[in-house]
């Protein structure tokens, strides 16, 4: 069978490797159908040289598939049915596990196509109670955008910034993977959505897509549009993950008592804040780090009743180097998905 292995920066290879042996007790067999590329594959091919991990290592942080064997005490799962895992290794026993934190799990063991094998791969055995069901009807390039890219948007959205219908919200990057999910899943509640895009053309599908109000960043100050929109009042919630590029002004854009809730740094790690501006406003900050199980059941449920994810392209498995770069040099609006 074929996996996918980061060698060293840069240099992905599809290798043929043994087929994993059976499923064992607490465990599935998962033949993998569709791999969503992210950031942060696009981050593990260029290196990181802080991140702990082995190489080489089987690429894939978001995926779907279908069980082909279940291992001794699985129930809840048979040959045929239609999942998706969850990409991080926790223990299921820590307090924040038990909780259903699972993205404060005390003892968790790497993030799967970073730290540890991912699921670029034909076959592989995974804890079940670490799987999804996918419901019917949600194909399987759809389903693979749930795992991370949705549920992230959901845990953001609703857990963290606790968003509400009614409210505005500023999501940047609107063209991104979790842009164009959290544009479908802002509007999905009927909020009032406006977004951030770098061109004209990403300015059309935006809006195609249901944004009420489409800046484009290289032209206008974002922040200043923001004010002249909300009549100086400023948004509810600002969606941020793109970093020190938009942080001075995602921090202006917000209302009195108003929420910013962040999951990354594409521009860069480093933003100043200013704390009279932080008290005196009142702001909420929060980061936000993965997700919970219980986000990815939530987000393939929205998936279901249609607030489907944008797919920008599908790739085969030996044209991924091309997904990456195009994801990198972010031509992109919306997912671009491996096939198997
Ligand atoms: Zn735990």
């Amino acid at each position: 069978m074929r996996a996918l292995h980061l060698i060293s920066d840069r240099k992905l290879e599809i290798s043929e490797i043994p087929a994993p042996s059976p499923p064992a007790e607490g465990e599935v067999q998962i033949k993998t159908h569709a791999i969503a590329l992210n950031h942060i594959d696009v981050w593990g091919w260029r290196g990181m040289a802080f991140a702990k991990r082995k190489m080489p290592l089987v690429v894939g942080a978001e995926a779907s598939g279908e069980i082909v064997a279940v291992g001794a005490g699985v129930k809840n799962f048979k040959p045929g049915d239609p999942v998706t895992p969850y990409g991080a290794l926790t223990c299921g026993k820590c307090k924040p596990c038990l909780e259903g934190r699972d993205n404060f799990c005390e003892n968790a063991s790497g993030v799967t196509g970073f730290h540890v094998d991912g699921f670029a791969q034909d076959f592989y055995n995974y804890q079940a109670r670490l799987v999804v069901p996918v419901p019917k009807g949600i194909t399987p390039v759809d389903a693979s955008c749930a795992p991370l890219t949705f549920a992230t948007s959901v845990h953001m959205l609703f857990d963290n910034a606790k968003l509400q219908t009614g409210e505005t919200v500023l999501v940047h990057a609107g063209g991104s993977g979790i842009g164009t999910a959290a544009i479908r899943l802002a509007k999905d509640i009927d909020a009032v959505v406006i977004t951030t895009v770098g061109d004209d053309e990403k300015v059309l599908k935006a809006k195609a897509l249901g944004a009420d109000y489409v800046i484009n960043y290289k032209t206008d100050r974002f922040e200043h549009t923001v004010r002249k929109i909300t009549k100086k009042k400023g948004v509810d919630v600002v969606f941020e993950h793109t970093g020190a590029d938009t942080w001075e002004g995602s921090l202006l854009s917000l209302k009195r008592g108003g929420r910013l809730v962040t999951c990354g740094a594409t521009s860069g790690p480093a933003g100043k804040i200013n704390l009279m501006q932080l008290f005196q406003q009142q702001y909420k900050i929060f980061g936000s780090f993965g997700f919970t199980i219980r986000n990815v059941g939530e987000a393939l449920t929205k998936i279901a009743k249609g607030v489907k994810p944008v797919i920008d392209s599908e790739v085969a498995l030996a044209d991924v180097h091309s997904g990456l770069e195009k994801l990198e040099s972010r031509r992109v609006f919306g997912k671009i998905v491996v096939r198997f």
